[in-house]
């Protein structure tokens, strides 16, 4: 143990060490961790490589969820606006049968002359 020039020892902070089977393990520092495992250190120690995955993970997950909840509002967006093309389209039919009958009944009829606007070059 290490002392400072007074003879009193330093305390060593927690730290993490590799196992030769590539794990890692938190040395404990402080009473937190001592007490309640590497998450309740007060030493300040960056997490582990596991903890940094871990988080990394945690991070991954939320993000997913807020895709899949855009992905959700993305249908409901996509299936409104389908039905809303189909009530157009519905509509367009319609209007196209009705000028059908329309150019139908006046086939062979004299032309008409425009009420509104004129439209036409004078003679
Ligand atoms: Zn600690």
């Amino acid at each position: 143990m290490t002392r400072d020039g007074h003879g009193d020892p330093i305390p060593i902070p927690c730290h993490w060490v590799r196992t030769a089977g590539d794990e890692e393990i938190m040395i404990p520092g402080c009473y937190g961790t001592v007490v309640a495992g590497p998450h309740a250190c007060t030493c300040d120690v960056p997490p582990s490589r596991i903890e940094r995955a871990q988080a990394l993970i945690r991070e991954m997950h939320t993000h997913h969820d807020r895709l899949r909840e855009r992905l959700t509002t993305l249908r409901v967006d996509l299936n409104d606006a389908l039905a809303e093309l189909r009530a157009a389209t519905t509509e367009r039919d319609a209007l196209r049968r009705r000028l059908g009958m329309i150019e139908s009944a006046h086939v062979g009829s004299p032309p008409t002359r425009p009420t509104v606007g004129g439209g036409g070059k004078k003679p």
